[in-house]
C-alpha cells in the first residue's frame, strides 16, 4: 500500500467483485472477492476486499456478484453511421456502397454526425465499450461528443484521393488539433480511406506525415479477397504490398478487416517492433457473405495483435463489441476446424491487451504489473477504464469456467457499470452523460433529408 492510500481518500473504491487479471506472461486469471482502488483516473491498487474495509473514498461501489473487466475497445468503427442502421440490407458490398451508403453520405451535415456520434457513444457505454477508434467525416463533432460524454477514443478524419491534397491536409490538421484533447482521452491518427480509394502518392505522403508528426495511420486494407484480386489484376500487387511500397507499413498502422490478407503478405506484416495491428469485425463479413475472415491464427503466429471491432452500424447493425468477441471465437474455431483454437481466454486476450495495442494504448511493454499508462488491463498504473458485469442472471449461472461464462453466456446488456478514467459514465444501467430520448427525437426529424437519394450524387465510387 502506498502512503497516499492511507493519507487521503481514494476517488473510487470498487469492492466485492471478481477481477480479470493478466499475469506477467499475459495469461488471464480471475481474482475473487477483490477490490479496486482508483485515484486520479488511474488504478492505484488491486487487492482483497477485506483490505479496503473502512477505507475512505469519494465514491464506493459494492460490486458483489459482478466481475470487473477492462472496458471493451472497439478498434474500428464509423460511429455516426448508427444513423444509417438498417438502411441498406441484404446487398453485396458494391451495391451497398454505390447504391445506398455513398449517395446518402453526400447528404451528411455536421449536426447529423454529432447526433449519430451521441447515439453511438450511448450504445457503446451501455455495452461496456470504453474506447473506440473512429474513422469518419466531420470529426470535430465526434471529438466534441467524446469530450462531453467521457469516453476514450482514437479519432481520425478520413479522406479519399478524389478530394485532392485538401483531404489529406484536413486529416493531418484534425489529428494535430485534437491530439491529447479531453484530458488526454482523445488520441488521433491519419486516415486514408483505403488503398482502392487513395492513390500511391497520397499513401506515401501519409507515411511521410506520420513520421514527421509522430502519428499512427488507420485505414481499410485487403478488406476482402475480391479487393486483393482486383489489386493484383490492376497493379500486380496486393493491397498489403501497396502499403509496403508506399511506406505505410513502416508507420504505426492499424488495418481494418484484412480478410483479403494472403500468405505472401505475412512477411510484410511481421515487424520486429510490432507496430502493425489488425481490427476484426466478423459480423459484417458474414452479412456480406465474404468467403474469408481475418486470418487471426496466421497473424498471431507473426506477432501482429488483432483487436475486436464492429465496423459501422450500417453494415454491422450494432456497435456490440461483446458480440464481436463471441463471434471471433466461434468463426475462428469453424474456419480453422479446431475446437481447441481461440479459447475463451484467448478471446478475452484479444478483447483486452491486443485491442489496447491495436489502438496504440497498450502502455509500456515491460510487464503488466509494472506498466505505466495504457488501457486493456486492470493493474496498478493503468488508466481506470473498466466495466462491471452482472453474472447473477439465469443465463450466466452456474459458473464452472468464468472465462467461458463471459465470452459465450454473458451479453453486453449484462454490463451494469461503465467507468472511463475513473469516472462513472453508466451506473446500474443508467447513462449519466447522454440524453438518449432527446438525441433520438432530433435525429428522427432529420432522417428524411439524410436518406434522400433523389439527387443522384455519391461521395465516392466502389469499383474493386
Ligand atoms: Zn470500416
Amino acid at each position: 500500500m502506498t502512503p497516499a492510500a492511507t493519507e487521503s481518500p481514494a476517488d473510487l473504491v470498487i469492492t466485492g467483485c471478481a477481477v480479470l487479471t493478466h499475469d506477467d506472461r499475459e495469461r488471464i486469471g480471475f481474482a475473487q472477492d477483490s477490490a479496486i482502488v482508483v485515484r486520479g483516473g488511474v488504478v492505484e491498487e488491486v487487492t482483497g476486499a477485506g483490505a479496503v474495509a473502512g477505507r475512505a473514498a469519494g465514491e464506493w461501489i459494492d460490486a458483489r456478484g459482478q466481475v470487473a473487466l477492462p472496458g471493451l475497445i472497439n478498434c474500428h468503427t464509423h460511429a455516426p453511421m448508427v444513423a444509417l442502421r438498417g438502411l441498406a440490407e441484404d446487398l453485396p458490398t458494391e451495391e451497398w456502397f454505390n447504391d445506398v451508403i455513398w449517395p446518402v453520405e453526400s447528404n451528411l451535415t455536421a449536426r447529423d454526425v454529432e447526433l449519430g456520434a451521441l447515439l453511438a457513444c450511448a450504445e457503446m457505454i451501455r455495452g461496456g465499450v470504453t474506447c473506440f477508434a473512429d474513422h469518419y467525416f466531420a470529426m470535430d463533432e465526434v471529438a466534441a461528443v467524446v469530450a462531453g460524454c467521457g469516453m476514450r477514443a482514437l479519432l481520425e478524419e478520413a479522406f479519399f484521393s478524389s478530394q485532392g491534397a485538401e483531404g489529406r491536409e484536413r486529416s493531418l490538421a484534425f489529428a494535430l488539433r485534437h491530439r491529447g484533447a479531453a484530458d488526454g482521452r482523445i488520441t488521433t491518427a491519419l486516415a486514408p480511406h483505403a488503398p482502392y480509394t487513395v492513390d500511391d502518392t497520397d499513401l506515401a505522403a501519409t507515411a511521410r506525415l506520420a513520421h514527421e508528426h509522430g502519428l499512427p495511420v488507420h485505414l481499410h486494407a485487403a478488406e476482402n479477397r475480391d479487393q486483393t484480386e482486383a489489386s493484383l489484376a490492376r497493379h500486380g500487387v496486393t493491397p498489403i504490398e501497396v502499403l509496403h511500397r508506399t511506406g505505410v507499413l513502416d508507420t504505426d498502422v492499424l488495418i481494418a478487416h484484412g480478410t483479403g490478407i494472403v500468405e505472401s503478405d505475412l512477411p510484410l506484416l511481421e515487424r520486429a517492433d510490432g507496430r502493425t495491428a489488425v481490427a476484426t469485425a466478423p459480423r459484417g463479413y458474414l452479412k456480406f457473405a465474404w468467403p474469408h475472415t481475418t486470418p487471426v491464427r496466421a497473424l498471431r503466429d507473426i506477432g501482429v495483435p488483432v483487436g475486436l471491432a464492429t465496423d459501422g452500424a450500417a453494415s454491422n447493425n450494432s456497435l456490440d463489441v461483446w458480440e464481436s468477441m463471441a463471434l471471433t471465437s466461434l468463426i475462428q474455431k469453424s474456419t480453422e476446424g479446431d475446437p481447441r483454437w481461440l479459447t475463451s481466454r484467448q478471446a478475452l486476450h484479444h478483447a483486452t491487451l491486443q485491442s489496447a495495442r491495436a489502438v496504440g494504448l497498450g502502455g509500456s511493454a515491460d510487464g503488466i504489473g509494472g506498466s505505466v499508462g495504457g488501457i486493456g488491463s486492470i493493474a496498478p498504473g493503468r488508466r481506470a477504464d473498466l466495466v462491471l458485469v452482472d453474472l447473477t442472471g439465469p443465463h450466466t449461472q452456474p459458473v464452472h469456467d468464468l472465462a467461458a461464462t463471459l465470452v459465450h453466456s454473458a451479453r453486453a446488456a449484462d454490463v451494469r457499470t461503465t467507468i472511463v478514467d475513473g469516472r462513472v459514465l453508466m451506473r446500474d444501467r443508467e447513462l449519466l452523460t447522454i440524453d438518449v430520448p432527446e438525441v433520438v427525437r432530433e435525429l428522427g426529424e432529420r432522417l428524411p433529408a439524410l436518406v434522400d437519394r433523389s439527387h443522384g450524387r455519391r461521395i465516392q465510387e466502389y469499383g474493386t
